[in-house]
């Protein structure tokens, strides 16, 4: 282990690496005691030589180490499964009885650059560091060896590979899989289309929201329920099983569209379910423009705005808030009083803070007084280590229409 090169790091460095932050910036660098290739496992220890840990290399990535032990640990395929059943312990101590989930959310496992989902009993594998790319075997093993699946689907072709260095990697890399995957979300019927799809197949990150906000539905009376930015219904259709008198699911994708109408029958919920594709900026716009001496009749009980993030960099973080304050200002003005707004924000450069002033903003607007009556993060399976800011990205909200 003492054979492996060393990272020093400059003068006060290290005390994000104790705090837990796994990442090692190039700026952080004093220098490296010997040579290192991209990809290799490195020591790092701070100026006075001390030891805080090993991790991978890659001089072309930003993030010129990714640690992934404070301990002197051998990579190989053990360490692995250990990371992995470590993983599927917190899944299934915080998300009990789920058959789908996120099972492993890199750096909130301490496997910075892998992420895993589990669609029942097939695989999804995304590798976004160039360490963890190059012992995708290893990684393959040992995912057999913990969960025994069906199949192994590799979906890399994130923008985040490109900074490492890494090509584009698409398809089965184990076992057979084609089509799309059933996969089950509280007792309800929904799909992944891991080949294709968007992330990896599925929005995985709402499944316990998806439970909660229906838990709004029956202190509503007969809820007439809108579903904004729906994808394939998880929100609608968890309240259409809660006893939704109706649920209006709104998505662009007319594919989209298609499979949430196909999921609605499946369900059995068919009879309250209308579906529409259509941008919701522009038919929520349609919806509240009135002529001027009339006013807009609110007529839903229940709207769930769960758009795409709006954020790619911080830059574009005024333009999203704009887009945010749109929204929500229609939203509300078509939400009868008592009625519910549960919305989500799945930006990081969007927090908690800034994500309600915006919501306060639109209701100073449509002149309405909210209150708070949940709070939501992301599911456990996308666990928050508030050493590691990056983990946190998944906030929402309830409110009621007080006033
Ligand atoms: N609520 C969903 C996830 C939503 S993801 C769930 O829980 O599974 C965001 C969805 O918004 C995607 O399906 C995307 O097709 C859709 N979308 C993005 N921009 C849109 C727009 N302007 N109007 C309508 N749908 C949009």
């Amino acid at each position: 282990m003492n054979t492996l090169p060393t990272v020093l790091l400059r003068p006060g460095e290290a005390d994000r690496v104790l705090a837990g932050h796994p990442w090692v910036y190039a700026g952080a660098i004093l220098r490296l005691t010997t040579p290192a290739a991209d990809g290799d496992l490195v020591q790092v220890k701070d100026h006075r030589q001390r030891f805080l840990g090993v991790g991978f290399f890659n001089a072309k990535s930003k993030i010129h180490v990714r640690l992934l032990a404070s301990e002197r640990i051998e990579v190989d395929r053990r360490f692995f499964e250990q990371r992995l059943r470590a993983a599927l312990a917190v899944r299934q101590r915080h998300l009990p009885g789920a058959t789908s989930f996120r099972a492993v959310n890199a750096e909130a496992d301490f496997l910075s650059g892998l992420i895993v989902d589990k669609y029942e009993d097939v695989l999804v594998v995304q590798t976004s560091a160039l360490g963890m790319d190059q012992r995708k075997p290893m990684i393959f093993a040992a995912l057999q060896e913990v969960f025994a699946p069906r199949a192994i689907v590799e979906r890399n072709e994130m923008a985040s590979r490109k900074f490492e260095g890494l090509p584009d990697a698409n398809g089965v890399v184990a076992g057979e899989f084609s089509g799309r995957q059933p996969i089950r979300l509280n007792g309800l019927a929904f799909e992944a289309d891991l080949l294709g799809g968007q992330k990896t197949g599925y929005y995985l990150d709402q499944q316990v929201n998806y439970r909660l906000v229906a838990e709004c539905v029956p202190k509503l009376e007969r809820a007439q329920v809108l579903d904004g930015f729906c994808f394939q219904g998880g929100f609608g259709l968890h309240a259409a099983r809660a006893g939704a008198a109706h649920v209006h699911f709104l998505d662009q994708s007319e594919e989209t569209i298609a499979t949430a109408k196909r999921l609605a029958g499946a369900n059995g919920l068919a009879g309250q379910c209308s579906f529409e594709a259509v941008n919701v900026f522009d038919w929520l716009k349609a919806q509240t423009t009135v002529a001027p001496n009339e006013k807009v009749v609110p007529r839903f009980d229940l709207i769930v705005l769960d758009p795409p993030s709006f954020t790619r960099s911080r830059a574009a973080v005024p333009d999203a808030l704009r887009g945010y304050k749109e929204i929500h200002l229609r939203a509300l003005k078509l939400l009868k009083p008592g009625g519910v707004l549960a919305t989500f924000c799945c930006s990081h450069h969007v927090d908690a803070r800034l994500f309600q002033e915006v919501i306060l903003a639109a209701a100073f607007d449509a002149r309405r007084v909210l209150r708070r009556v949940a709070t939501y993060a992301q599911s456990p399976d996308h666990p928050v280590l508030p050493a590691i800011p990056e983990t946190e990205y998944l906030k929402g909200f309830a409110f009621e229409v007080a006033r």
